[in-house]
């Protein structure tokens, strides 16, 4: 009845936001009925700010609808196709023109003082309003600072300002008392710079500091607070901010609660109970939630569980099951209601109604520029109304923008159905037809792999930081760790362990005075009897059916599985990685093993080829024969299980030899392949030394392929070491050897700086930038060089560096004392500008902080040379095309990425970068087995992509079986 009689007082009305100009209003309308076109305009939308000039913002014309089937409308009205006519400068005008009015739709205004007037007008329409403050991403913390700063002066402008408003007792009084004439909402993730699950207690301790001071001054001018919510990996801290920050504080405040998350019935719950205790109730408005698509995405590419409801049914049922428990708490706590749906607000006021509470007992919010027609109708019922205005310029506006274009072109948008599409009204009123509201998903977990029908492959879902729980079992395997002695690793040859007299140390390098492992240190006879071994144990492996070989890796991933957080907790210690590296590390051990599996079964149905009648031929693949396998250290586990498995599951037998420095890491691995149930001396085990073990496992004659990853330096010498034929050899070696790099980042003057700076620095210095696909050096164009440049290093300066058992440290140590050593040099003898530099926080330890150079030379040795460790060298191009020219000039070609938002540059970069992996608009680390195949050419690898369809290949003799299938003049039939 209610949704009928809004509908009915709004009828009559419009809602700007179709109506904005003949323009805007067709794009809009073209961009609702075909997809790929909403697609290229937000995109353009998104870019727009970042232009410079007319000639710019038409080359992203062209660029971004050039070839599409754009409406012809639109090609008039930005003059592409009448370009001859009206010229450059009118189309970039139009555009120009039409994108700031639609922000403008949306936007109350460019600042505090230049909102206040849109805001009177709202309060003498007879609406309250709150305030939201516009911002770029918060990525340092002067930036923090700065956001704070703007909230506070928000606050000044709009108590004196507002002083001399006419009373409007419906927005001022509520059953409980008086409202706060001003309303103020802030963002949290704009209060702090580490404002996520891992660095937790540092962004909340930031956060409190920034908004400790606007709720006291809140309390004191008598304004009200209200704390947004946002993604959903800052939920848990916020509501914990929230707790902190106004426990104990006398002010009128309040939170969201997003009724599309499976938890939000129950962080629900605890609110009321919590607010309860309060001196002043606190308000919470419950939403339905503005990043459903962002939270989609990002669950269903991790593999987890997705946080909100797929089904929007659900979300209604939720939402009007949350309005619920909010009103029958009422006095505990105060409602407000945001929404444009029709149904769950009419609701809501129903059910108050039936509960006998005044209309004055909540308030219904809407956001400014959207569903009009509605906000009439809710005042002319008498009812509360606020509207969330936004306040910022349009560059950082732009987020904003895209967001409520999103949101009034979607499918399930209750606003497009009712004011663009003016569907039945009845059919979107009816209740939603839910038969059980889902619970929260518990985090993921992979089923074991069924030998007989494997499922497809899917990548291991790294671990869920933003779950209590599993931070919490983390915490406790690396507590565990921390406590254990040293790990005795021996050397295994044939199925028996051995110590040897010299032992192999592995200290923690983060406090290298904990010993994490003794390993054993074989010699060269040692290698020789591991080689025998694993002759002697190869023929019948070799035969064994390829399903059974890939069985044992799939249940060696269980068994990994089952021991994920006891041996990630291991690396924290054993190699410096911080957790969700180290985490990542163990997932993707499982992928390689999951995934070759899979190759194998696939490869062993043979090759593709033609059969002539009379003819029937046949393409398959046979192991090499023994197979030795060099890892290095910064992949522990990761690294060695692609190497060790790809190897066994093509038929090869192998003999290991794992990294100096994290043989204890690399023993887990041979533990998960005998749990696995591997046949004894299939796989040996021969920590050692890399110039003995080693280099005798390389020239060894009866090896027969050498599968190594390292530094360029040792695998250069492995390649002519093995190209040389020994008496008794009766194979040529092939060498598949991944090496280091020298990886560029390039940034094109309209790439978004919001994305880039967490992208460069994660690539730069995640895990002490000891990756070979870390960034170490930045390309950018000249336009945006400065400006990147103070974000990065303010960025760099707030990373946690420390040991990495401690949650929140972003950045471990460098391994080795040598390598730290050599670093130090670096940084001390470079004549460049030094931007950022953090050396040797603690005292124990092989710390170098992450370190940032500018105006780096490009032909030094700083830009060309790889160095282990946190270094950023970044230096200025002229263009694009220089960009280019700058990063392809080095004798690597590893990883590459870059930043920018023209679909010729993007298209121009991917063509041309010199790299094996390119990453556009993103970080340019984390390979995923089986998305992207990891490996470089040039001096950076020779060899196939690990964790790629062709990688098995390297590994294994193909062998054409042809048969003459006619005798006697008989064929069989084909
Ligand atoms: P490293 O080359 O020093 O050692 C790698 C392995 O080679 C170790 O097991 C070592 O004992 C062994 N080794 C050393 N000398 C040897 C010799 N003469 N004969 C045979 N084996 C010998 O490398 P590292 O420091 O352990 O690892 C870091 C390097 O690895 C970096 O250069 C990094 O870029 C590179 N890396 C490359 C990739 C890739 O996929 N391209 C991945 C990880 C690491």
């Amino acid at each position: 009845m209610l949704a009928r009689r809004i509908a009915e007082l709004g009828a009559g009305e419009h809602t700007k936001v179709y109506e904005l100009s003949f323009w805007s209003e067709r794009l809009l309308a073209w961009a609702m009925a075909h997809p790929d076109f909403k697609t290229q305009l937000f995109r353009f939308v998104d870019v727009f700010p970042a232009t410079v000039g007319n000639q710019d913002v038409v080359r992203h014309l062209q660029e971004y609808f050039g070839h599409t089937g754009a409406p012809r409308l639109f090609e008039l009205g930005v003059g592409l196709a009448d370009r001859a006519r009206l010229g450059r400068s009118v189309s970039a005008s139009v555009a120009r023109r039409n994108i700031t009015r639609m922000a403008e739709q949306f936007i109350v205004g460019s600042s505090a003082a230049s909102a206040v007037p849109g805001l009177h007008r709202l309060w003498r329409s007879g609406s309250a309003f709150t305030v939201d403050l516009l911002g770029e991403k918060t990525v340092t913390e002067d930036e923090a600072d700065v956001y704070a700063g703007r909230v506070t002066e928000l606050m000044d402008t709009l108590v004196a300002a507002t002083a001399g408003w006419a009373p409007d007792d419906l927005l001022e009084f509520d059953d409980l008392g008086a409202i706060p004439r001003v309303n103020l909402s802030v963002k949290p993730t704009a209060l702090a710079s580490l404002y996520s699950p891992l660095t937790r207690e540092e962004g909340l301790a930031q956060a409190r500091a920034r908004l400790g001071p606007i709720v006291g001054a809140a309390a004191k001018h008598g304004v009200y607070v209200h704390i947004d919510m946002e993604h959903y990996d800052a939920k848990d801290l916020t509501l914990q901010l929230v707790r902190e920050v106004l426990d104990g504080v006398d002010v009128d405040a309040g939170v969201v609660v997003q009724a599309y998350l499976k938890d939000s019935y129950a962080d629900l719950t605890d609110l009321v109970a919590w607010s309860a205790g309060r001196a002043r109730p606190i308000t919470v408005r419950l939403v339905k939630g503005a990043y459903w698509d962002a939270e989609t995405v990002t669950s269903r590419a991790n593999g987890w569980p997705a946080p909100v409801f797929s089904d929007k049914a659900h979300t209604d049922a939720n939402y009007e099951r949350c309005a619920r428990l909010l009103l029958d708490h009422h006095g505990s706590v105060r409602a407000a209601f945001g929404s444009h749906n029709l149904r769950s607000l009419a609701y809501a006021v129903t059910y108050a109604r039936a509960q006998g509470l005044p209309d004055s007992a909540y308030e219904l919010q809407m956001l400014y520029g959207m569903a009009e027609p509605m906000q009439i109708a809710i005042k002319r019922l008498g009812l509360r109304l606020r509207v969330y205005a936004p306040v910022g310029e349009l560059v950082p506006g732009m987020a904003y923008l895209v967001r409520r274009l999103l949101e009034n072109t979607s499918n399930e948008s209750f606003v497009r159905h009712r004011f663009a599409e003016g569907a039945d009204l009845e059919s979107l009123i009816a209740p939603p037809a839910v038969d059980r509201i889902p619970d929260s998903s518990p985090a993921a977990r992979r089923s074991p792999t069924d030998a007989v029908a494997p499922a497809p492959y899917q990548p291991e879902p790294v671990r869920e930081w933003r779950r209590a729980s599993v931070r919490a079992a983390f915490s406790v395997a690396v507590a565990a760790a921390g406590r254990r002695p040293p790990i005795d690793v021996p050397m295994i040859i044939g199925g028996g362990g051995d110590r040897t007299a010299d032992r192999i140390v592995s200290p923690d390098p983060g406090c290298p005075d904990r010993i994490v492992g003794l390993a054993a240190s074989a010699d060269v006879s040692d290698v020789d009897r591991a080689v025998a071994a694993a002759g002697a144990a190869g023929e019948r492996w070799a035969h064994t059916p390829a399903r059974e070989r890939a069985a044992v890796l799939w249940r060696a991933a269980e068994n990994l599985r089952a021991r994920r957080d006891e041996i990630a907790a291991l690396e924290v210690f054993e190699a410096g990685k911080p957790w969700a590296e180290a985490d990542a590390d163990v997932c993707e051990a499982i992928d390689f093993c999951e995934y070759y599996g899979r190759e194998m079964v696939r490869l062993d149905a043979g090759g593709a080829v033609q059969s002539p009648p009379g003819e029937a031929n046949h393409l398959s693949y046979r192991g090499r024969g023994v197979g030795a396998v060099i890892s290095p250290w910064n992949f522990p586990l990761a690294i060695p299980a692609g190497m060790v498995c790809g190897a066994l599951v093509a038929g090869n037998s192998v003999v290991f030899k794992p990294a100096e420095q994290t043989p204890a890491t690399a023993l887990a691995l041979v533990e998960a392949l005998e749990a696995g149930g591997l046949p004894a001396g299939v796989l040996n085990f021969v920590p050692g030394l890399g110039e003995t073990a080693g280099a005798r496992l390389v020239a060894h004659p009866d090896v027969s392929f050498v599968a190594f990853t390292g530094s360029r330096a040792v695998g250069l010498g492995i390649v002519a070491d093995a190209a040389v034929h020994r008496p008794g050899q009766r194979d040529v070696k092939r060498v598949v050897a991944e090496m280091g790099g020298k990886n560029a980042v390039i940034v094109d003057a309209d790439a978004d700086l919001d994305q880039v700076v967490p992208a460069v620095v994660a690539s730069a210095f995640g895990f002490a930038g000891q990756k070979c696909s870390a960034a170490s050096r930045l390309v950018v164009v000249d336009a945006v060089y400065e400006a990147l440049l103070e974000r990065l290093t303010g960025a760099i300066a707030v990373l946690p560096v420390g040991h990495p058992a401690g949650m929140g440290v972003q950045v471990g140590p460098v391994i080795d004392a040598e390598a730290a050593d050599r670093i130090r040099g670096v940084i001390a003898s470079c004549g460049q500008r030094l931007v950022v530099r953090r050396e040797d926080v603690p005292s124990t330890g092989w710390f170098v902080g992450p370190t940032l150079f500018a105006d780096v030379d490009p032909s030094s040795s700083l830009a060309r040379e790889e160095i282990f460790g946190p270094v950023l060298a970044a230096f200025p191009a002229t263009s694009f095309e220089d960009a280019l020219t700058l990063a392809n000039d080095t004798d690597y070609a590893l990883t590459a990425g870059v930043f920018s938002r023209s679909p010729a540059h993007l298209r121009l970069a991917a063509e041309e970068l010199r790299a094996g992996n390119i990453y556009i608009n993103r970080g340019i680390t984390g390979a995923v087995v089986g998305r992207q195949p990891f490996g470089g050419y040039g001096l950076s690898g020779v060899g196939s992509k690990a964790g790629g369809p062709d990688y098995l290949l390297g590994f294994m003799n193909p062998r054409a079986v042809t048969e003459n299938t006619l005798r006697q003049g008989f064929a069989p039939d084909t």
